[in-house]
């Protein structure tokens, strides 16, 4: 699976396009803004769009789902405890910000346990409750998507509602940590790190 990786917004939000070597179906995880330059690389990649995938639905994390989901027709994938964060500008934080964030209905409404096919490839949502009520990690063969659960050196905030740290320290111990320590970690904001690295050096999971 290629990954490709693009920072969007003022938040930086890592806005991850992954891509099937052989047939060119992809998806896109947490297209939290900047639509046309997310559209223009998927063009320039010559993907044929499958999913937009959310790891949660804070406002940075779904800006550009709306015009990705009209022009491409992909199927948008969310938790059914986050789903709420799609369409109310208070749940997905945009409100205080001044301008309301809409997204889109969803078309699959996400499970822990749950896979995704893609091109023959699988795509497993681990349910990591903590950052968000319904926060979820997605893998994908050797490749973790982490949103705002797990960071490099980090962890992602608590204190926004229907946030707990004890929640997430626990989705991280329960579900990131028996993975292999050569899984690669991509995080919704900042750097990419491996499990490995994480279970060594990260102070939040000792
Ligand atoms: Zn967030």
């Amino acid at each position: 699976m290629q990954v490709h990786r693009m920072a969007v917004g003022l938040m930086e939000t890592n806005c991850y396009i992954i891509a099937d070597e052989k047939t060119n179906e992809g998806a896109v995880i947490d297209p939290g803004a900047d639509s046309s330059l997310i559209l223009d690389k998927i063009e320039t990649l010559g993907m044929k769009l499958q999913y937009i995938l959310l790891t949660h639905t804070h406002y940075d994390h779904i800006g550009a789902v709306a015009q990705l989901k009209r022009v491409t027709g992909a199927k948008l994938a969310v938790s059914e405890e986050d789903a709420a964060g799609l369409t109310d500008g208070r749940w997905n934080l945009s409100a205080y910000g001044g301008s309301s964030v809409e997204a889109a209905e969803a078309d699959i409404l996400l499970k822990d346990g749950d896979e995704l096919r893609l091109s023959g490839q699988t795509i497993k949502v681990l349910s990591t409750p903590g950052h968000t009520k319904g926060g979820v990690c997605f893998l994908c063969g050797g490749e973790l998507f982490s949103g705002d659960t797990l960071f490099a050196g980090s962890v992602g905030r608590s204190d926004f509602p229907g946030g707990s740290m004890d929640a997430l320290v626990q989705s991280i111990k329960t579900k990131l940590m028996p993975l292999d320590d050569g899984v690669r970690v991509y995080p919704g904001h900042g750097p990419a790190t491996t499990i490995g690295r994480e279970r060594a050096g990260n102070p939040y999971i000792r």
